[in-house]
Order: C-alpha cells, then structure tokens, then sequence
C-alpha cells in the first residue's frame, strides 16, 4: 500500500504543528490514527518516536499521542491506551508534536553524525548501531584500538567540528546514484531493501555523509557542544561511546 498521508518530517524538521484530516481510525489495544497530514517522526534509526497532542478543531478536544509508528507506509498516532472517545475519520484536528523535546533528538541525533564523521574520517572505523534518547545517545563502532585517551581526543574534535558552524543538509536520491557515492558505502546503504527506489542522504558538510531517515538541526551550531559519558568493549572489535549534549548532561534529572 501506498502511503496517503503527507509526511512532513522528512521534508521539514522544524515543523511542529500542522491541520491535518483524520484518514483512520485503527480501535485495539492502544487506538491508532491515521492523518492525511502528519510532523509526528514515527521513530527508526535509533531515533525514538515523536509525541505530543491531536486537537480537534469541532469541539477543542484533545488526545495525547504516546509514540508513532509506520505502518503499511502510514505514520499511525498512538494514543494513550485508556483513551475513550477517539477522533473518527474526516475530523478536522490540529497536530502538535513535543518540540522541545524533539528539538533534543534532533541535536542529539546530528551529534551522534558528527561523531561517525569523526571516528570514520580519523580512524577508519565503521559505525555498526546506535540509539538514543532526548539529550544522550549512544553508537557503537568496529574500533579495535578505541582507549579512554583516544576518546578524549574525539570528544575535542567533535566539538571542533560542531562549533565550525557545518551546514546539514537532508537530499532524497535516486538509489543507484546514492550506491555511486563511496562514503555512503561505509554506513551498509547496500544492505537496504531491493525495494527501495530512493535513498534519503544526511549530509554535514565537510564532514559525514548517511543515509538516514532520522529529522535533524540545519546547522551543527544548533547542536552545540558535546561530552563523552562514557565507552565500552563489546568485545575485542566491537566499541560503544556513550555522549550527552553539554547542556543536557549538566541539566537535573
Ligand atoms: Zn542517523
């Protein structure tokens, strides 16, 4: 099935709110809607789902979404799973997501790029996962020789490269011309599905190139800067670094 509902936040991470028509309404376990219209992320590659509020213009009801999710190409809105009464197809709502709270994964998310630019263009290790959550995330990299002084000195340079102003650039291409790009060959794009016609890029100029499907800031400046939390051994290949944003990480729990 072909996806009906415009997506947003692939076009426009700073998005925040959009009118929107209820598409469908799925009843369950935990009531999903379906929006001709969305700026909801519905979470993958490590980015977790936005959250936030549908309104209804009629009456000035409002629902709390939990999470979002694709499905069948849709981005479903989960409501909360006590939630009685839900919206029905051809409401007229308005669709608010948490901006301050996505605003951080989008941070935290360039953060993370900025930090496989780094540990490729260095090192030459590749970047094997990753996750993360408003403010901290973590990635792991086939980085045999990672030590706590060579973590330092990626933290140094990473706040370099954050604070060198880097534009970040989001581009959909055609999947043969993105397979031509060798940067891209690092980050596996070959292990994605035969089916996928086009392949989303996020560029940081000078600096990483992915494919990505994540939302993230125009410019590493918005990011400001870094700090390593933590490191780990998986095993003798495989590394973890654990980074927060520095103003996050200094903020109470
Ligand atoms: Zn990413």
């Amino acid at each position: 099935m072909t996806a009906v509902g415009e997506q947003l936040c692939y076009v426009d991470a700073y998005a925040t709110t959009t009118e929107a028509r209820v598409v469908a309404v799925e009843a369950g376990h935990a009531v999903g809607v379906v929006l001709d219209r969305t700026v909801f992320y519905p979470g993958g590659g490590g980015q977790p789902s936005d959250r936030g509020l549908i309104l209804r213009a009629g009456d000035g009801r409002t629902w709390t979404v939990r999470a979002a999710r694709k499905a069948e190409g849709e981005i479903v809105h989960d409501l909360e799973p006590d939630a009685t009464d839900p919206p029905a197809a051809g409401d007229l709502v308005t669709v608010d997501l948490d901006w301050a709270r996505r605003h951080a994964l989008m941070r935290t998310h360039t953060a993370l790029h900025a930090l496989c630019g780094v540990v490729w263009r260095d090192y030459g290790a590749q970047v094997t996962g990753g996750n993360m959550e408003p403010g901290a995330g973590r990635m792991d990299f086939e980085f045999e020789r990672m030590s706590g002084d060579l973590v330092d000195t990626i933290e140094a340079t990473v706040n370099a490269e954050l604070a060198a102003e880097r534009d970040v650039r989001v581009d959909v291409l055609p999947r043969a011309e993105a397979f031509a790009i060798p940067d891209l060959i690092r980050t596996k794009v070959n292990l994605l599905p035969e089916g996928i016609e086009t392949i989303r890029i996020i560029e940081i100029v000078g600096l990483d190139l992915q494919a990505d499907g994540g939302t993230h800031v125009a410019n590493t400046r918005e990011v400001g800067r870094i700090r390593v939390t933590g490191y780990e051994s998986k095993g003798r290949i495989n590394k973890r670094i654990r980074i927060a944003l520095e103003d996050q990480a200094r903020a109470p729990a």
